[in-house]
């Protein structure tokens, strides 16, 4: 034989061989191996999981539909990721809106949220924020709509609430009222009593 066919075929051979050797000399390795693989594809299915959540997410930026219990709002209203948020101000103080012309318009829009989603690119205060829920226990934020000086709810033409979220406002203002959670004022009367019981013996006139 040839000596360069003799090399081609040692060549040959050795190929050949190799993955058997292989296995047969490092099956520990190979073993091993299996198990970072399965690993890896544990890790790249966990990956999957969280990207299909993450799209999941993304589709839902807009959505409205989950109901946000009114003790979670509470809790966040409390929260450190509050007042990352919205720092020391109102809800309402840093929203702004644009219209054309000087004036603004006479009311509000009438929803930000239709058939379950954010239908605006510019939503209101409440509507913008998921976990700002408006209920009559929900104290820390009713208060925030009401106006220290005159103790009324303030108008949706300087929160600018849509039409249903300050209308869902007064209602829950006014529930807060009732169930006592909330305190104001009454306006003070004076009543001439003598109207109601006649003449009180102090003022009336002595007999001579
Ligand atoms: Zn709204």
């Amino acid at each position: 034989m040839l000596p360069i066919t003799r090399g081609i075929y040692n060549a040959l051979s050795l190929i050949a061989r190799s993955p058997q050797n292989r296995y047969a000399l490092h099956t520990a390795s190979a073993l091993q191996c299996k198990a970072v693989a399965a690993e890896a594809e544990a890790e790249t299915a966990a990956e999957d999981v969280e990207q299909d959540a993450a799209a999941e997410q993304k589709l839902d930026a807009n959505d409205r539909t989950k109901v946000i219990p009114v003790e979670t709002s509470m809790r966040y209203l409390k929260s450190a990721a509050y007042k990352q948020t919205y720092g020391d101000d109102f809800v309402w103080v840093q929203y702004r809106r644009n219209h054309k012309g000087m004036f603004a318009p006479r009311k509000t829009r009438k929803t930000c949220i239709r058939q379950g989603k954010i239908s605006t690119g510019n939503p209101c205060p409440i509507c913008r924020d998921e976990y700002l829920v408006l209920d009559h226990r929900n104290t820390d934020l009713i208060k925030q709509f009401i106006s220290p000086q005159s103790g009324q709810v303030l108008s949706y033409s300087k929160t600018g609430l849509c039409q249903k979220s300050h209308f869902k406002l007064l209602v829950a203002v006014e529930r807060a009222r009732d169930y006592g959670l909330l305190t104001y004022d009454v306006p003070f009367r004076e009543y001439d009593y003598s109207e109601y019981y006649g003449k009180t013996e102090e003022t009336a006139p002595k007999k001579p």
